[in-house]
């Protein structure tokens, strides 16, 4: 019997990010994952925002060699139908099968026991109990492992009947051609096009090839993917020489339907990554998503095991499903506000895209499936209106300021020192979400002092008293730009 704290189901982006950020908490960790790599994966274009996580993750040096394409210019034909430059994106296209062989192999060179390729064969037990087996088919070896608590991170493969559809249905139809098929000026930037009734990626891959992607409704590609293809090609701004030209491999076809499982948190077995959430493609930030998502959901265990009571389990659990819903509703609001900007907004396909999903009307049939009104007052809040415009001018160290009447101090699930607490938070409408620190600082214990009426120059000099110069001064910047703090009458 092998003996964990934590079994990691897939080891993907999500799976493999997990299994690090536990291995650093200190925890015996296990990954299952059922492809040999390198294997076929596809969403290659990676957001900036992964270099803080590997950089968390101790990763960047597994990563430094890393074939990818960057730096390359981008054209977008978005919100007027002509293809235009946009200003430099600090997106990197690499090869997922070797970005995702990377994490793996980094995680087991850390202490993870690995079974891959591998299935799980059954699941039994209850959390802080669990035993699983783990067939390897190459061998028929049958391993039994006892596991504290299990994290699935196998994609969106797999039926989960407590998906819900959060935003309309995608599909993917891709394909790739060889550098010698097309115009070298195909392969010298990145593009994004809205077409008619769907749109385009269109990037060169680490290696060469031309990688497009067209997104559109399911019903669209029907049984003739392509007829669709062909539609597309020939619609676009700059792809139009390639719609007749027959790609490198086969026209291939996948779901990319966004959606969000209801039940990802069960006591001790969550869900993680492309197992939880898939976001619309459109902002090309899936991975990051997945991985911060891991992140979030090792601090989650992380407190559940330390945990003492049942209060503090359940932080544990409200900080995961909190997190799992804003990350959802943030997107669907952000999604739903991009497709209202194309230049084709008025046809049918954007029209269902730009319009963020309702809450069931009392009369409806209750489904099982809806999410909690949780998701809706995320999505509300994420679509409130933007803040009025920041004080950018530059007050005299004279004026008499204090904090905007309408700003409270309010509980709010935080990460202290790797674990879920609840912490005062400061509220206020003009802010997106509560503060509750500021450059490291905690707001709260100064809450008397920011909240007396006094010059700017006093401020800054009381703050300075209480935490470190470079914190007061990023934290007295932090109060002008974000509005709450306003000049006194
Ligand atoms: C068409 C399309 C284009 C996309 N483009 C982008 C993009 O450009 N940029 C971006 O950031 N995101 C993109 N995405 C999203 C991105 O691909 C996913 O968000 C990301 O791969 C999620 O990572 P994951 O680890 O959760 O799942 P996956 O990457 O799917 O990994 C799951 C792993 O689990 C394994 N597995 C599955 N079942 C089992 C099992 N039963 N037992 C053991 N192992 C199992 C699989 O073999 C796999 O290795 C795109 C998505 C689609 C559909």
């Amino acid at each position: 019997m092998t003996e964990l704290d934590c079994l990691v189901i897939g080891a993907g982006p999500a799976g493999s990010c997990a299994a690090l950020r536990l291995l650093q908490l200190g925890y015996r960790v296990g990954l299952v994952e059922r492809a040999s790599f390198p294997r076929d994966q596809i969403g290659e274009a990676l957001t900036p925002g992964i270099r803080n996580i590997t950089a968390l993750l101790q990763a960047d040096e597994a990563l430094t060699d890393l074939p990818h394409v960057a730096g390359r210019p981008s054209l977008l034909r978005w919100e007027q139908d002509a293809l235009l430059p946009i200003p430099h994106t600090d997106t990197a296209v690499v090869s997922r099968a070797d970005f995702d062989a990377r994490l793996l192999a980094l995680a087991a060179s850390r202490g993870a026991r690995l079974w891959q390729p591998a299935q799980v064969l059954a699941i039994e037990g209850q959390p802080e109990a669990w035993r699983v087996q783990v067939v390897e088919p190459a061998t028929g070896t049958v391993s039994q492992v006892a596991a504290r608590w299990l994290f699935e991170a196998t994609g969106r493969h797999g039926a989960a009947r407590t998906r819900w559809a959060c935003a309309p249905n995608l599909a993917a139809l891709w394909a790739e051609f060889d550098a010698t098929q097309v115009d070298p000026e195909c392969l010298a930037a990145t593009r994004v096009e809205a077409l008619p009734d769907a749109w385009l990626w269109a990037a060169p891959l680490p290696g060469g090839r031309l990688r497009i992607i067209v997104f559109a409704d399911p019903h669209a590609v029907g049984g003739q993917p392509q007829s669709l293809w062909h539609r597309a090609l020939t619609s676009s701004r700059s792809l139009q020489s390639l719609a007749d030209l027959a790609p490198a491999q086969p026209l291939r076809v996948c779901s990319a339907a966004p959606y969000l499982d209801t039940a990802a948190w069960r006591h001790g077995r969550v869900k993680i990554g492309d197992a939880a959430f898939a976001l619309d493609p459109i902002s090309g930030s899936g991975v990051e998503k997945a991985m911060r998502f891991s992140l979030q959901a090792a601090v989650a265990w992380h407190t559940w095991s330390d945990a003492t009571d049942e209060a503090g389990r359940s932080l544990a659990e409200q900080y995961f499903s909190q997190q799992l819903i804003q990350t959802c509703a943030r997107h669907v609001s952000w999604c739903a506000a991009h497709y209202a900007r194309a230049w084709s907004a008025t046809n049918d396909f954007w029209r269902a895209r730009s319009t963020p999903p309702r809450p069931r009307a009392a009369s409806a049939v209750p489904t099982p499936d809806e999410p909690a009104a949780a998701f809706f007052a995320a999505l509300a809040a994420a679509q409130s209106p933007e803040p009025p415009p920041a004080h950018l001018d530059r007050w005299p160290a004279t004026t008499r300021v204090r904090l905007d009447s309408a700003c409270q101090l309010v509980p709010q699930l935080c990460v202290v020192q790797d674990r879920v607490c609840a912490a005062p938070a400061l509220t206020n409408p003009r802010l997106p979400r509560a503060v509750a620190f500021v450059a490291d600082q905690a707001l709260a214990p100064h809450w008397p002092l920011l909240h007396r009426e006094q010059t700017l120059g006093e401020l800054h000099d009381a703050l300075a008293h209480a935490m470190r110069p470079e914190a007061a001064g990023a934290v007295m910047t932090w109060l002008q730009r974000s509005g709450v703090l306003v000049q006194a009458a």
